[in-house]
């Protein structure tokens, strides 16, 4: 029987201060998994999680776009082939939740006005999002679990990098560069959003992983690919073994297995 794990990061630049937030959110998913919850149940509680945690800020405390507004991003990729994702949401305080309703439908990515009308139609409720109370950095919460079935699923949240336009489209809702999954492994990514779209890192990282290599190697591989002066991070969780998380910067992260 596979062995669950699960391995969460609270974004790329984010320091010891944060680092309690995401082990509770490692600890909600593992409790989960031990009562035998599935894989998704356990990464979007864990999300919410610290969606919910203002020092995390993707979420509630999503970061202020250049004009004012506050538009949230966030997926959700599975191994047996499923997706779904939101873009640019308003008045949303758990987008995650809304991406993973789009996981069985035939749409898989809405942005802006249709995202939220869609929140609307599954009774999301609308609420003013407050907004980080910090001027700068970027913000991302990623969590990877794998299940007693074998499972694995990938789920991740952010406000965008501080300052950005509205309507800006980073990474982390984006297939293969800041999320990727299938049934070897697990990938989701942090840092500067266009950066790492450019590299189509998450999707790049996992074929190195399905083509034998090993899941730390492939990882260190992704961080590599980048200047030093772009912060970067990766979580990944393959189909055996635990959760790993590696960046050129401070990173927030803790797995369990
Ligand atoms: N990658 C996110 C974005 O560019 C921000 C981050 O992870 O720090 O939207």
């Amino acid at each position: 029987m596979p062995k669950p794990a699960i391995v969460c990061h609270g974004g790329a630049g984010h320091g010891a201060r944060d680092q309690p937030g995401v082990e509770e959110a490692t600890s909600l998913g593992w409790t989960l998994l031990q009562q035998g919850d599935s894989a998704l149940d356990a990464a979007l509680a864990a999300v919410v999680m610290m969606e919910n945690d203002p020092f995390l800020n993707a979420g509630t405390g999503g970061r202020i776009r250049a004009d004012g507004s506050i538009q949230l991003d966030a997926a959700v990729m599975t191994s047996d082939g499923r997706f779904g994702a939101v873009t640019c949401i308003e008045q949303t305080k758990n987008p995650i939740l809304v991406a993973a309703k789009l996981l069985d439908e035939q749409v898989n990515m809405l942005a802006g006005r249709g995202a939220r009308e869609f929140a609307d139609s599954i009774n999301v409720p609308r609420d003013e999002v407050e907004g980080s109370p910090q001027s700068t950095g970027n913000d991302t919460v990623g969590v990877i679990v794998r299940d007693q079935s074998g499972l694995i699923v990938v789920a991740s949240s952010t406000g965008g990098c501080t300052g950005r336009p509205a309507g800006r489209i980073g990474d982390t809702p984006l297939i293969g560069a800041g999320i990727w999954c299938d049934e070897y492994v697990g990938i989701s990514a942090t840092g500067i959003g266009e950066a790492i779209t450019l590299k189509m890192s998450s999707l790049r990282i996992a074929d190195r992983v399905s083509s034998g290599g090993g899941l730390s190697d492939a990882l260190k591989w992704g961080v590599e690919q980048f200047n030093s002066d772009i912060e970067v991070g990766f979580i990944g969780l393959s189909s055996q073994g635990d959760g790993v998380g590696i960046a050129n910067t401070k990173m927030p992260w803790a797995s369990k297995s």
